[in-house]
């Protein structure tokens, strides 16, 4: 056989292929802010960064990151306040002459820095001040669009480093909607295994493993999960961490992101700016987990005891609102089958936020 024609069999044969694409460093740890320069160094990212962040996290955390880069570094700020398309416009602008970019604050500024990079290809390193959803490490990032919340596909960032001493900072109640965020990764696996079932989807062992293993470690270790203790903030920003290379192995967001998250998307759009993120997934943990007849008590003592809510009412959303999202959940990237496309009726939405939601 011919050089060629052996390629074509093989080709034939197996004709997977995938990227994983990871961070290369992350440090996690009590003032780890002072070792930037030499993660900087070590990746070789060039000496001029456009730090993006908040009007507060600027305060909190970005002055601080300028002020230990200003010895060989140059580096201007951005205030990006909100997440959107003009925003990301100007942050690409001001980002014209930089080599590198850094995210530092909440979901929205590290999502900005994500998309930006994306953009211009040019890195970015994460620097949370909060743990409260696995976009600190992933590559998806959420923005909202005229026509609702979109997630997109971006880049990783190239380096994460997370100080506890800040994190702890934060309030309890980002930290619990970390939790939260890994909380859901139980069912998020399952629907990917119940659309590997159902619909033939391809899942990922290792991706499933890592991501199972990761919530178990977080609900192993609820007792420890504190208001504003460092060792709270590290379990929580690892976890975060480990959820986000799960999604790097997978090459999607599947291992951590099933119908609860579908759920917590439409609850955004029927009553934006209740609840955070990790929350309205939480919330959408325990019906999802019923409904695959799971244990949902298990994971609604999980969240109780870490903090997180547990019903629809303690972030202020009725109860109506919350049947029509577990309806709408199916519509919401309908490519993505979960549990709520088995056909949930009106009649047992209404009853589950009834028998469920009930303290
Ligand atoms: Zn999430």
């Amino acid at each position: 056989m011919s050089a060629d024609a052996i390629k074509l069999l093989k080709e034939r044969v197996f004709d997977k292929s995938r990227w994983m694409q990871m961070p290369r460093d992350v440090v996690i740890g009590h003032d780890v802010l002072t070792q930037i320069p030499a993660v900087c160094d070590d990746l070789k990212l060039g000496k001029t960064a456009l730090i993006i962040s908040g009007k507060s996290t600027m305060k909190l955390a970005g002055n601080r990151v300028r002020e230990i880069l200003s010895g060989n570094h140059t580096v201007t700020p951005f205030f990006a306040e909100e997440i959107s398309l003009p925003v990301i416009k100007a942050a690409e602008a001001a980002a014209a002459n930089a080599d590198f970019l850094i995210g530092v604050g909440g979901g929205r500024v590290i999502d900005t820095a994500k998309i930006v990079s994306y953009n211009l290809d040019r890195p970015f390193l994460s620097i949370p001040t909060a743990a409260s959803h696995d976009g600190i490490a992933s590559a998806r990032a959420s923005v909202s669009l005229e026509s609702g919340h979109s997630s997109l596909e971006a880049q990783p960032p190239i380096a994460i480093i997370a100080d506890t001493a800040i994190i702890a900072q934060a309030p309890h109640r980002l930290l619990a909607a970390g939790c939260a965020d890994v909380i859901s990764n139980y069912t998020a696996i399952l629907d990917w295994e119940l659309a590997h079932r159902v619909k033939g989807e391809e899942v990922s062992e290792y991706a499933i493993a890592l991501s199972k293993m990761t919530a178990e470690i977080l609900v192993k270790n609820a007792g420890l999960i504190k208001p504003h203790q460092e060792q709270s903030a590290w379990i929580v920003t690892k976890a975060l961490v480990s959820s986000g290379v799960a999604m790097s192995i997978a090459g999607s967001s599947r291992p951590a992101s099933g119908g609860e998250h579908k759920f917590s998307h439409a609850l955004d759009r029927l009553a934006p700016g209740k609840a955070l993120h990790g929350e309205s997934c939480g919330i959408g943990t325990i019906i999802s987990m019923y409904l695959h007849g799971g244990d949902w008590r298990g994971i609604r003592a999980s969240l109780k005891s870490i903090g997180a809510p547990v019903t629809p009412a303690e972030v202020g959303i009725d109860d109506a609102i919350a049947v029509e999202a577990l309806l709408m959940a199916k519509d919401i990237r309908p490519e993505r089958f979960t549990i709520f496309d088995m056909g949930l009726t009106r009649e047992s939405a209404e009853k589950l936020v009834q028998m469920l939601y009930r303290e």
